[in-house]
């Protein structure tokens, strides 16, 4: 205790003695004792940190209380999960410090239901008239007609129960395409009915004039992941990633960037449908992955803002699959921005193990088995020829060129420019890593 203190607490105890002592008369008393007791309250007291501090005593209070506001060192690591119920969606910087992927409040869709195997064999389908420059339409609809798990759902009246669409519905009218191609075996039919509605669809296009069957594809799943919403629009950010749509294409991806000063980590995860991959100087889709999953420097121009280090600093950013979805659709980026395509094979294999590209790089493979394949001939994506290859129920490939089905080997298959690539999981854990939470009904 500083010395003033004392001297004040000694002055008290003199004015008690001397005044008890004196005979005086108790107001004067406590006169004195106010007035001795205000020089020590007013003065100013000087502390010192202590040499040594009692550790055990820390320990023990550290144990009884929890500390409120965490120092900003901890935040990394151990996060409230603030912002995250399904009516208050999450910024991206909840997201972008956690250390692992949230899992989703609410389920739409419990991803155990679905089934990425056929249940029967059936019958090849039809084959689609071209109605004019259609061919990018034709080529995706056959390969979403041997998607398995969406056939799957859309083979049972699920979706038709609790569709709350009002007018144009891209679920509903793909199970009405989907009864119509496998009622038809062995002839062509018109798929007029989602051709009336490219606009709904995707309003820049149109009906006559060649597309890019890649961004079509996105269109078509967008429009079935608006669907399957139902209205959930309020729901979080990855609560909304939990429809049948997400469960069967859907994925995420980590990008991780390493302070090259501090050593910091900042991860963001952004969910996928697909995956698009530089083919430029490839031989093959595996090497277009780990291009794919190749760190990139951020420096000069580009260097990265360190939060631990409040300053432009050096780093290194890294995509790598952080959640593999149950189809894996890829698209080979053929053509430049400034035009121009790789016209080189190159070649993909019939089973593909993604595992080397996955945030956890190490473990049991995650293994893929090629279903359909879509080729493109020509110089751009809006002009030449699209048509595709696809996988049976019965395992027998099939060339689907518009009205045109024809089965063919694996070996031609495998041997084809192709624009895209439809891969569906078949190893033993797949439909496991999934989180379990309960379903919410909808
Ligand atoms: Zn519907
Ligand atoms: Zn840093």
């Amino acid at each position: 205790m500083p010395a003033r203190s004392t001297d004040s607490l000694l002055q008290i105890e003199e004015s008690l003695h001397s005044s008890l002592k004196k005979g005086h008369h108790s107001a004067s008393l406590s006169d004195r004792l106010i007035s001795a007791n205000k020089r020590i309250l007013l003065q100013h007291i000087e502390f010192r940190p202590a040499a040594a501090t009692s550790s055990a005593q820390l320990e023990k209070l550290k144990s009884k209380y929890a500390s409120i506001n965490p120092s900003t060192s901890l935040t990394d690591h151990v996060k409230p999960s603030k912002g995250m119920s399904p009516f208050n969606p999450p910024s991206a910087s909840d997201l972008a410090h956690d250390d692992d992927l949230p899992d989703p409040k609410v389920v739409l869709y419990p991803p155990e239901k679905v089934k990425l195997q056929w249940p029967a064999v059936r019958r090849i389908g039809a084959g689609l008239t071209n109605l004019g420059n259609t061919c990018f339409l034709n080529s995706v609809l056959q390969c979403l007609t041997y998607t398995p798990p969406l056939v799957n759902y859309l083979s049972s009246s699920e979706h038709a129960h609790t569709c709350k669409q009002v007018g144009f519905c891209m679920v509903c009218e793909l199970q009405r395409h989907f009864r119509r191609c496998y009622e038809n075996g062995g002839q062509a039919i018109k798929p007029h009915a989602i051709l009336q509605k490219i606009k709904l669809i995707a309003k820049h296009m149109h009906w006559g004039r060649q597309e890019d069957a890649h961004e079509f594809l996105r269109y078509v799943i967008d429009a079935m992941q608006k669907s399957c919403l139902n209205g959930n629009t309020k729901l979080d950010r990855i609560s909304k990633e939990t429809t049948v749509i997400n469960q069967i294409f859907g994925g995420f991806l980590r990008s991780q960037v390493v302070c090259l000063k501090c050593k910091a980590k900042s991860n963001t995860y952004d969910p996928f449908l697909d995956i698009s991959v530089d083919v430029k100087n490839v031989p093959n889709i595996q090497k277009a992955f780990e291009k794919f999953v190749q760190p990139e420097q951020l420096d000069l121009d580009n260097a990265y803002n360190c939060t631990k280090c409040k300053q432009k600093v050096a780093a290194q950013k890294r995509f790598t699959i952080h959640k593999p979805s149950n189809v894996l659709t890829i698209q080979l980026k053929r053509y430049g921005v400034m035009g121009g395509k790789v016209t080189r094979h190159i070649s993909f294999p019939e089973k593909l193990n993604i595992r080397p590209y996955m945030s956890v790089s190490q473990g049991a493979a995650i293994t893929y088995q090629l279903y359909a394949v879509l080729v493109h001939m020509g110089h751009s994506t809006n002009s030449g020829h699209y048509y595709c290859y696809v996988r049976s129920s019965n395992q027998a490939w099939y060339c689907m060129n518009d009205s045109m089905v024809q089965q063919t080997s694996q070996g031609r298959v495998l041997n084809s420019e192709a624009y895209m690539l439809f891969y569906i999981r078949c190893d033993a854990a797949a439909n496991h890593e999934q989180p379990k939470v309960c379903p919410f009904h909808v």
